[in-house]
């Protein structure tokens, strides 16, 4: 290169340079700014104020008239630092106020923050930024899509099937497995669902724990196959957990306040007559129904049919079946032997909650408990969630190494 030619190619060079700078520093200043955004499966969150200044977001879940409870939030955060920290301040307590929120770079592997800091009705969770994008939920969200997934690759296991529960008021489809080994039916029978309530996603991770378990090559769960067969269904009220919504007290009626003569929501009216059937049969033994339960609770209890309304039987296979679930659910998240009945003192509309109607339904020796795990926690993580499901199976084969009936 002669010496001209190097200064014509260092004069261009440099205002090539210069360019980039312009371009380079544009883009930079519009990465820094924040956003959030919730338009995506399962997602909410209605922003009230961002300062970009002071690095802070301000977040209420969205509005979802006559769709229950605004507790549940799922964002998506753009033009974050890496490395930086930001604020990230969400209301209402308590139902919208975890202690810790769950972050995710991927959108699929879940964490939580740092435990956030408390003012009146709000939270604040103070988070270094894993990356330019990432995600931040109320819990680890489980969506519509995963309870499709979890059906799909279970029902590739030579023991389990894949069907439609239904199609839900929004012609959602309400994904559901049927685990049976052999083409004999079984004479023992277990339903096991979760979600009737949207944004309890916990609820279906311990479905899931629950789930991966059964099909799995343990000893315990191929013995529990041998025996019985389950029916799950991961998430019940697809079409709230599809929107963000919470769903409890949805108008027209709450989920788990809809087991009456006419359901108004499709999943339900579907449970009810596969259920129906199989108590006809005598085939029914167990039914559990997967819920959250309010912020201070520490440990997983299992809300129970009123007693007084069971016979012998029902109140000895309700025992061992809460004994074979002591046993088991050991922790972290454990069952420490806590009950509440659920009668008419509980709620008027008692007759109209799952576990009462099936109750209420079916043959005297049915066990039908609604299982509440506690999700403020600092295990009430995927993974926790989970190793509940596990040792809900193992109290279940438990529980089924006598004959109920
Ligand atoms: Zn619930």
């Amino acid at each position: 290169m002669t010496q001209s030619a190097s200064s014509v190619w260092s004069r261009q060079c440099g205002a090539a340079l210069l360019v980039l700078a312009i371009v380079g520093c544009g883009c930079a200043t519009a990465l820094a700014e924040l956003s959030v955004n919730s338009s995506f499966p399962g997602g909410s969150g209605k922003v009230v104020r961002i300062d970009q200044e002071n690095q802070k977001v301000v977040l209420e879940p969205s509005r979802r008239p006559n769709r229950g409870w605004e507790c549940w939030w799922y964002v998506r955060i753009d033009g974050a630092t890496a490395g930086a920290t930001l604020l990230v301040d969400v209301g209402d307590a308590p139902w919208a106020t975890p202690e810790r929120a769950s972050i995710s770079v991927d959108n699929k592997a879940w964490r939580f923050t740092k435990p956030g800091s408390r003012a009146r009705s709000r939270i604040a969770y103070s988070i270094e930024a894993p990356a330019e994008q990432f995600w931040l939920a109320w819990g680890p969200p489980f969506t519509p899509a995963d309870a499709q997934r979890l059906v799909d690759r279970s029902s590739k296991h030579a023991d389990a099937t894949a069907f439609e529960l239904c199609k839900t008021r929004e012609m959602r489809k309400v994904p559901a497995l049927h685990v049976r080994k052999g083409d004999e039916a079984k004479r023992h029978v277990v339903w096991v669902q979760a979600r009737q309530h949207a944004w309890e996603a916990g609820s279906s991770w311990v479905c899931q724990g629950l789930t991966d378990w059964l099909i799995s090559d343990e000893e315990r769960a191929g013995l529990l196959r041998d025996r019985a067969e389950v029916f799950i269904v991961p998430i019940m009220d697809i079409d709230n957990s599809a929107v963000g919504a919470g769903g409890k007290n949805q108008i027209p009626r709450d989920h788990n306040r809809d087991w009456d003569d006419k359901p108004y929501w499709p999943a339900v009216a579907a449970a009810q007559e596969k259920l129906r059937e199989l108590n006809t049969e005598q085939r029914l033994d167990i039914f559990i129904d997967l819920h959250n339960p309010g912020a201070t609770a520490r440990h997983p209890y299992f809300y129970i049919v009123p007693r007084h309304l069971l016979n012998r039987r029902g109140q000895r296979n309700l025992n061992s079946f809460l004994a074979c679930s002591r046993e088991e659910m050991s922790g972290p998240l454990s069952f420490v032997g806590q009950t509440v009945e659920s009668g008419s003192g509980y709620d008027r509309n008692w007759k109209r909650i799952s576990k009462n109607w099936v109750s209420l339904n079916s043959a005297p020796h049915v066990v039908s408990v609604t299982l509440e795990t506690a999700w403020n926690t600092p295990h009430s993580d995927a993974a926790g969630y989970q190793q509940v499901g596990r040792q809900l199976g193992l109290a279940v084969e438990r529980f089924l190494r006598t004959d109920p009936k």
